[in-house]
């Protein structure tokens, strides 16, 4: 574990909600508690927790959202997540958060991102890079010091949205770009919501060029994989329950896979670690990257997930360092940034042993 800490890492499939520390999450029960306006023991079983299904996932989602409600929260989730991941030697973070309204807190979708955006800022023990004009100076790629992270954003599309809310999200996303908003993601509950109602607002961002991220398959619906690997969107999450055509037709295109070990095992979407299609992909040589996906709540962080491929599945020092080496090729983010952190995989490279 410790070298799979210091093993500098691209993380591309987090949540923020997900990803809140339950530290976090316990003072904050504890606040709304104290108000009445939770059961703060029934809260607190809640969140710690170990295993939980899917459907009990997204119970504890929409508690969670219950406590980080206001914008001052947000910013401190934000905040923490980033550093959190930076303490893992994560040197690329796209962090994913569905925009939300709350008009109780004055919350629009456009004050929720602010709200995130205000989060990196405030970030204190590493330095946060979080668009491209801040790399480019005269044209030249600036030396960075070594403590630093880059940090985009994806905004998600909840599969509880309809049509105009997915719309809305994309628009924002759209409008939010030189900010470093680089991607729209579909999340949510896979048993809730159709394709055909997130396809607008898709399309919409595949038109303005904003690169797409679909979870794909993390229950049995083979018409949607089917639309959604039709679709080529540029990465997908998860893709656990594929059947042998659609598998047959992942692994024929080069769409990249986020792949969740711990995730997928906590929530029952995959039986046993060693059963993981993770395997398969490996072995056909897909693109795949490790990824956290709810670090939070699963109880897991980036280092771990390497750590387990390393236990798991016996990969190398060698095969982990390209395995996190090779994740750059999916990032959203333009090329300066690419060739700034594959600087810093060549210098990995030399001392690996
Ligand atoms: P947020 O977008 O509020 O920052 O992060 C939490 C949200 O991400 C959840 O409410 C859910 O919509 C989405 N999410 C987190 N983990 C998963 C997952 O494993 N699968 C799916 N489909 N959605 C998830």
């Amino acid at each position: 574990l410790p070298w799979c800490r210091s093993l500098p890492k691209i993380e591309l499939h987090a949540h923020l909600n997900g990803s809140v520390r339950s530290s976090t999450l316990l003072e904050l029960a504890i606040r709304l508690g104290e108000k009445g306006l939770i059961n703060f023991p029934e809260v607190e079983a809640i969140i710690l927790k170990g295993d939980r299904s899917l459907a009990e996932c997204f119970k504890l989602f929409d508690l969670i959202h219950l406590l980080t409600t206001d914008h001052n929260i947000i910013t401190r989730i934000t905040k923490e997540v980033i550093e959190d991941f930076a303490s893992e030697n994560v040197i690329y973070l796209e962090l994913r958060t569905t925009p939300k309204l709350n008009p109780l807190a004055g919350m629009t979708k456009r004050s929720y991102v602010e709200a995130v955006l205000a989060g990196l800022k405030a970030v204190e023990t590493v330095e946060v890079i979080s668009n491209t004009s801040e790399i480019q100076q005269n044209g030249l790629v600036m030396t960075r010091p070594k403590e630093s992270i880059h940090v985009r954003l994806l905004l998600s599309i909840d599969r509880r949205e309809s049509t105009e809310a997915a719309m809305e999200t994309v628009q924002l996303a759209l409008d939010m770009q030189k900010f470093g908003i680089v991607g729209i993601d579909l999340s949510g509950n896979p048993r809730v919501g159709e394709w055909k109602t997130f396809m607008p607002a898709l399309k919409l961002a595949r038109e303005q060029g904003l690169p797409i991220t679909l979870h794909c398959g993390e229950v049995p619906n083979t018409s949607e994989v089917q639309n959604m690997l039709a679709f080529q969107p540029e990465r997908i999450g998860h893709a656990c329950c594929l059947e042998e055509p659609e598998w047959a037709a992942l692994l024929q295109s080069s769409i990249p896979v986020e792949v969740c070990l711990t995730s997928n095992v906590r929530t029952e979407t995959v039986p046993f670690l060693r059963d993981h299609h993770f395997v398969s992909l490996y072995k056909s040589r897909h693109p795949s990257i490790l990824c956290t996906d709810d670090s939070g709540i699963f109880a897991t962080d980036i280092s771990r997930e390497y750590a387990l491929a390393a236990v798991c599945f016996g990969l190398t020092k060698a095969e982990l360092l390209s395995m996190a080496r090779n994740a750059l090729r999916h990032i959203f983010c333009g090329d300066e940034v690419k060739a700034e952190l594959e600087d810093k995989f060549k210098a990995m490279a030399t001392v690996i042993d």
